[in-house]
Order: C-alpha cells, then sequence, then structure tokens
C-alpha cells in the first residue's frame, strides 16, 4: 500500500494556523472546484506544472509525485514537536478526496503513530471516498462556499449537493468539525448570505463556524502561471468587515472563529 503515489506540491512545516498546535501541513495537488477567487491556483490542476517569473526569469515546478512512505517519513521529523505543542498532521490542497485511497492510507499510518490528523476540504466527493477518508480524523475544516445550489455552480462549478450530504455524515460522527466560509465580494458577502447559510448550518446542526475574509495573496500566481485573474483589484476584507456576519452564526449558537 505504501508504494501509493499522489501528486503533492508543498509540506510546510511548522504552521499555526491549521490545527492546534504545531502542525505539518501537506498540500495534494488537483481540485474539482474551480473557485474563481482561488487564491492557490496552482493546487487545481492534478499533474506538475510550470510557473514562471518574468522579472526573475526563473522558472519552478509545482508538484512532485511522492509515496506514502515518503510522505510520512517526512512530516514525522517533527513529532517530537507535534508532542510537546499538541499539534499534529494536517492534509491540504487543492482537494485531499481526490486521493482518497493514499490519504487514508497516510492518515491510518499517522494514527498508528499517535499523530493527531486533519483535513481542509470542500466535500466535494463520492460518498465513500469521503467516509474511508475521514475515519482516521481527528478535525476536519469543511468548506461551505455558497447556500444556494445554482450560485455554489455559478462560482465554483460544481454542485453543492454532495457537499451537504458529506457534511451531514461528518456532523454524526465523533470528528470535530468546523465549518469554513471564504467570504468573496460580489458572491457571497451579504447579511442576506449570512442568514442564508445560518439557517442551513441550523438545520443541519452545524456547531462551529470560521468566516475567512477574501484576501488577494494569490493574484502573483496567475500571472506566473499566465491565467487571467477575476479578482484584480477587488479590495481585500478583514476581520471587522464581518462583525455583524458574525453575530448572525452566534445568534444560532454557533462558535465563530
Ligand atoms: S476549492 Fe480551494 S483549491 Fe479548489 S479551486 Fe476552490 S479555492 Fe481553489
Amino acid at each position: 500500500m505504501s508504494e501509493l503515489t499522489a501528486t503533492i506540491f508543498n509540506i510546510q512545516k511548522f504552521s499555526l494556523h491549521d490545527g492546534p498546535g504545531i502542525r505539518s501541513v501537506v498540500f495534494f495537488k488537483g481540485c474539482p472546484l474551480r473557485c474563481f477567487w482561488c487564491a492557490n491556483p496552482e493546487s487545481q490542476n492534478r499533474m506538475p506544472e510550470m510557473m514562471w517569473d518574468n522579472q526573475l526569469k526563473k522558472e519552478t515546478i509545482v508538484g512532485e509525485k511522492k509515496t506514502v512512505a515518503e510522505v510520512l517519513q517526512e512530516v514525522r521529523k517533527d513529532q517530537v514537536f507535534y508532542e510537546e505543542s499538541g499539534g499534529g498532521v494536517t492534509l491540504s490542497g487543492g482537494e485531499v478526496l481526490l486521493h482518497a485511497q493514499f490519504a487514508t492510507e497516510l492518515l491510518k499510518q499517522l494514527k498508528q503513530c499517535d499523530i493527531h490528523t486533519a483535513i481542509e476540504t470542500t466535500g466535494f466527493a463520492d460518498e465513500k471516498a469521503f467516509q474511508q477518508v475521514t475515519n482516521y480524523v481527528d478535525l476536519c475544516y469543511f468548506d461551505i462556499k455558497h447556500h444556494n445550489e445554482e450560485e455554489h455552480k455559478k462560482g465554483v462549478a460544481a454542485s453543492l449537493a454532495p457537499i451537504l450530504k458529506n457534511l451531514t455524515y461528518a456532523l454524526q460522527t465523533n470528528m470535530e468539525v468546523i465549518v469554513r466560509i471564504p467570504i468573496i465580494p460580489q458572491f457571497n458577502d451579504t447579511l442576506e448570505d449570512a442568514k442564508q447559510f445560518a439557517q442551513l448550518f441550523s438545520s443541519l446542526g452545524v456547531k462551529n463556524v470560521e468566516l475567512l475574509p477574501f484576501h488577494q495573496f494569490g493574484e502573483k500566481k496567475y500571472e506566473y502561471l499566465n491565467r487571467e485573474y477575476k479578482m484584480k483589484d477587488i479590495p481585500q476584507l478583514h476581520a471587522e468587515d464581518l462583525l455583524e456576519h458574525r453575530k448572525i452564526f452566534e445568534e444560532i449558537g454557533c462558535v465563530v472563529k
């Protein structure tokens, strides 16, 4: 099983933002969604690809095939820091569920090493793959981009229905689930949107919510990939812009970050 491979585009060490404690974050390449605001466009295609910096006249190849054993060996180097800080390993993307078999095997081996596991996911996958992977997950950051099926399809080129099915399942397990909403101008940023999200979350029993204000950190990458960036010149949002949104989720009993 450890001969399974996946395309990984980064293993970030000493992360403090992707779960509790000090963590290593493994970024898988390949995503079934096409969010028009995506800050990691280099994560979307499953295969390795080239980024070209025209100013530095320098190319970088993004993505490298790795086996489960190679990834495990790399992240275990920091096991002592996970143990001291209450941290662990987070699988992110792209979309980790596109690599369900690989991720399941990696997570299983991490649990055998007594390492805390987290995933960051869009939830867009068939139910079997989702259930198989999350069997070995302690904490799931579950993204929801829109509350309405048609708007969801327009914004990310994929249906909301399978995502909600998997979210419903996730909330019935013992896994800790934190639902994240990226708040995107002219897509899902109104207070009416927040009320619709809150209504949906209330019906599903969502307890923990994180609001992620839109940012421009990905802009340069579109240039390096020679792709069009649809969010050029759209102002970033900040935590203080979302105080009213926050109240709407708190009113239905959610803990909001
Ligand atoms: S789900 Fe994430 S990685 Fe995939 S396209 Fe959307 S923002 Fe990008």
